[in-house]
């Protein structure tokens, strides 16, 4: 059963974060027997007061097979009604300049990814983990001090009144899944020699909302693609929404940004760069939400080693935040809990749990953020190449027509397998040699084919004479003039 499979005596956990990636893992250990309490800075996210106040984070987000292989080692049938509220989107739609849309499906053989309310997942983990009767929620806890040599977390506990409360805990393992700006790493950092890098890429992000058609109630867009504006160095992104609106994203340089004063300069920028979404939003809406929403930075952090000892380790955004380019961040972190999981249940010794969770986890994070990071200039400029499409075309070819020969494209690869990160580009590097050489073979081929035609025909020969006969005119001619 669930409740045995855990090979440890049933120990205690604190999950600080209970956002998307600490929820899941608090699953995770929770069906593992173990005593587990999550501690959340803020307010309970299914709280509708709360989800407003809480507003740093895009509404809906893609998810992928690595993040429903996440929820579905662990709970199959929570995976179902989850993705029962999940709109498929089997491919990117390019609207270009002039308004016209061209599809490019993700997937040969129709796979797809899927767009979801990032509420609504998180708080259909937090409903499962509230019917358990080892789970503890404690949201309004803000973690302060990590003590490890004591196996002591110190949380601020916020009172209606305003007033704090310092709350101190113990536990046998701390997961820190308390996103980018992690206090778990920070702290981690004071014990375990932790190298650590952040990059702020120059492009911030703002919300917009595109309603439902208003008088048929219809989505305005076709609901099963992800939609692409692409601008070469800035994009604007929809995302389709259950309720048949989507929610668009523009992604811009700083300085873009604050060259766009009021109204009228906003209006005058969409108009000219994205003609086709004026009338989709609405002049209004276009202003209301570029003047009311924030303009949020993209940041992506490297990290290594995730663990202390046997004490403690961080997993998600915590660990490996990333710009949202390549909709990786939170599959990732659900793929970490369950690797995680696997590695803390392959061994005896937590330690060693951890230690080889870490060694292993390295490579292939580094290598999704930094694919990540790559995707930015695939998304927004790319696409629209030739280049790009035909080589995406031709991968396809191969891939529906010769499966055996194995090739696939990157972004099969990262979105609809669980191939680990790190072994898809090695993949995909043995795979652009092999097609390279197979390319040269057929270009040669066919030189070799045309040249035996050319022979073969003969024809060529009289355009020789022919050609011959032109030049010798030419140069007895101009030996008499020059004589
Ligand atoms: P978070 O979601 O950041 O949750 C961390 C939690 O910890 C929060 O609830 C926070 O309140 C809590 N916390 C923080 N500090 C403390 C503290 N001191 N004490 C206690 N609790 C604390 N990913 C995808 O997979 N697909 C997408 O399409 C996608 N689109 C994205 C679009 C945008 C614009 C952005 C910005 C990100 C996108 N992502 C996407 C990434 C995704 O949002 C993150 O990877 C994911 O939210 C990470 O989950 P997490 O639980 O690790 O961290």
């Amino acid at each position: 059963s669930d409740e045995s499979s855990s090979i440890y005596e049933p120990q205690r956990v604190v999950i600080i974060g209970a956002g998307p990636v600490g929820a899941l893992a608090a699953l995770y250990f929770a069906k593992g027997g173990w005593q587990v309490t999550v501690y959340e800075l803020r307010g309970d996210l299914r709280n509708p007061e709360n989800r407003s106040l809480n507003f740093t984070k895009s509404i809906n987000l893609a998810i992928s097979e690595r993040g429903v292989n996440g929820i579905r080692t662990v709970d199959p049938e929570l995976t179902e009604t989850i993705l029962e509220a999940a709109i498929p989107m089997n491919g990117r739609m390019i609207h270009d300049i002039a308004g016209k849309q061209s599809s490019q499906r993700y997937d040969v053989h129709g796979r797809f990814i899927r767009s979801i309310d990032r509420s609504y997942l998180n708080g259909a983990l937090l409903d499962q983990l509230e019917q358990m009767s080892n789970v503890e929620l404690k949201f309004n806890h803000n973690l302060k001090r990590l003590a490890l040599e004591k196996s002591e977390a110190t949380f601020e506990k916020r009172l209606g009144s305003g007033e704090v409360e310092t709350v101190r805990v113990n536990a046998d393992l701390f997961i820190g899944a308390d996103g980018a700006h992690s206090q778990t790493r920070y702290h981690m950092m004071k014990y375990v020699r932790l190298n650590f890098s952040q990059e702020y890429i120059d492009s911030l992000w703002c919300e917009f909302h595109l309603p439902p058609h208003p008088t048929t109630g219809e989505f305005q867009l076709d609901p099963n693609h992800l939609h692409i504006w692409p601008r070469q160095t800035f994009m604007f992104i929809a995302l389709p929404n259950m309720d048949k609106s989507f929610t668009c994203t523009l992604f811009m340089p700083e300085d873009m940004f604050k060259d766009i004063v009021g109204p009228e300069a906003l209006l005058k920028f969409f108009l000219t760069e994205f003609p086709d979404v004026v009338p989709l939003i609405g002049e209004e809406n276009l202003i209301g939400d570029y003047l009311k929403n924030q303009k949020l930075p993209l940041i992506s952090v490297k990290c290594t080693p995730y663990h202390y000892r046997n004490k403690c380790v961080i997993i998600g955004d915590a660990a490996h935040a990333m710009v949202p380019f390549y909709g990786q961040g939170m599959n990732c972190g659900f793929e970490d809990v369950r690797v995680l999981w696997d590695h803390i249940n392959s061994t005896d010794s937590l330690t060693e749990g951890l230690n080889s969770y870490t060694l292993e986890r390295q490579k292939d994070l580094h290598v999704i953020n930094d694919l990540a990071m790559n995707n930015y200039v695939e998304m927004r400029s790319s696409v629209t190449s030739r280049t790009y499409l035909m080589k995406k075309n031709f991968q396809e070819f191969l891939y529906s027509w010769f499966p055996w020969m194995g090739v696939r494209t990157l972004y099969s690869m990262v979105s609809f397998s669980n191939i680990r990160y790190s072994e898809v580009t090695k993949r995909i590097k043995r795979q652009e040699k092999v097609l390279g050489t197979v390319a040269q073979f057929v270009g040669i081929s066919v030189l070799g084919a045309l040249g035996w035609w050319v022979w073969e025909a003969g024809w060529w020969k009289e355009v020789l004479e022919e050609g011959l006969l032109v030049w010798k005119e030419w140069m007895e001619e101009a030996v008499r003039v020059l004589w």
